[in-house]
């Protein structure tokens, strides 16, 4: 994993950051703003043993290193960039430490606060995606085991204030609703340098998932979302919950679109024949394994659904889904 590193804002503010290993293959960066009156933590890891430990760790690092001691006791507030698991999972380990109150924005809050209800209802949702992709009543039940497993072992932890664009938060910080990568994604303004969350990343184009399964997520939210990011000025550097930081916000942004735009082309040359999305999903991204099947049938998802709103994909078995309750659609180029 990458050291810890010490980044200054143009105004002064020192942003330290490190890694925790949130899953065997997801690092995730925690952020600290330290403004020289109070700390704050952005997001928390996964709630994973080894997140945790490598949470405390990073405390413990940034003392050694730096010459700052400091652990989770003295946080004076936590924001969370959106809601999931591996940037909100580690609330109930923190909360052992500190009473510090906690941020999100409004639409990612009950994921938060009722995350037993959400689970339930995002299941069901999926399930009824799972369903419409034509994935086989044997994978979805393998694949919804996967999802419930991610899901369960944290366990709801209340909300103290929102994220709301346009109003400052803790410590002057600037708050941008970015929605698209999730409904309550959030990218922060610290001075010069912006925290781009999952919205912006240095390497891999964010996960997209339709917004049958999920309200406010789905490619169209997160292009004018990318819009939204792309057309501010001023920002020196981008820091993101995943990988490296980004020297270059617009430029990325460019590159994360044109991503997008070539794999819109590539699922109309595939639906030159009526296809399910699973099988698009397998023309896309090839036999993919355990978990990856799930983000690649999601990822799919946002794309197909995407063209389909905007009239150029069309259901090809229209006569079948008026007839069946629980229809496979198949998708061809309209
Ligand atoms: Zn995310
Ligand atoms: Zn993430």
């Amino acid at each position: 994993m990458k050291p810890l590193q010490r980044f200054q804002t143009g105004a002064g503010r020192i942003i330290y950051s490190f890694p925790v290993q949130s899953f065997p293959t997801l690092v995730n960066n925690i952020y600290v703003i330290d403004d020289g009156e109070q700390l704050i933590l952005v997001d928390s890891g996964s709630g994973m043993e080894r997140a945790n430990a490598d949470l405390l760790a990073g405390f413990a690092a940034i003392g050694e290193q730096f010459g700052r001691p400091m652990s989770l006791a003295d946080i004076g507030a936590i924001l969370i960039t959106h809601g999931h698991i591996d940037h909100f999972g580690g609330l109930p380990f923190i909360r052992r430490y500190t009473d510090a109150p906690i941020g999100v924005h409004i639409l990612d809050r009950r994921v938060l606060s009722n995350h037993e209800e959400r689970v339930v209802f995002s299941y069901r949702r999926l399930e009824t995606f799972l369903e419409g992709a034509g994935v086989s009543a044997e994978q979805r039940e393998v694949l919804m085991s996967v999802y419930l497993f991610a899901k369960t072992y944290y366990r709801s932890t209340p909300v103290q204030f929102l994220l709301e664009e346009g109003q400052p938060t803790v410590g002057g910080i600037g708050v941008y609703h970015t929605p698209g990568h999730c409904p309550g994604q959030v990218c922060l303004h610290v001075d010069d340098v912006l925290l781009t969350a999952d919205h912006v990343l240095s390497r891999i184009t964010p996960h997209q998932a339709p917004e049958s399964i999920t309200h406010d997520m789905g490619l169209g939210h997160y292009f004018d979302s990318l819009d939204k990011i792309e057309r501010l000025t001023g920002f020196g550097l981008g820091l993101g919950g995943h990988e490296d930081p980004i020297e270059d916000i617009p430029a990325r942004i460019r590159a994360i679109r044109a991503a997008h735009d070539e794999r819109l082309c590539k699922v109309m040359e595939i639906c030159r024949e009526p296809k399910s999305i699973a099988a698009i999903s397998r023309d896309l991204f090839g036999n993919v394994d355990s978990y990856h099947v799930l983000l690649a049938l999601e990822e799919t998802g946002a794309h197909v659904e995407h063209l389909h709103q905007r009239g150029e994909l069309v259901a090809a078995n229209l006569e079948e889904i008026e007839r069946t309750s629980r229809p496979v659609v198949r998708y061809v180029r309209g």
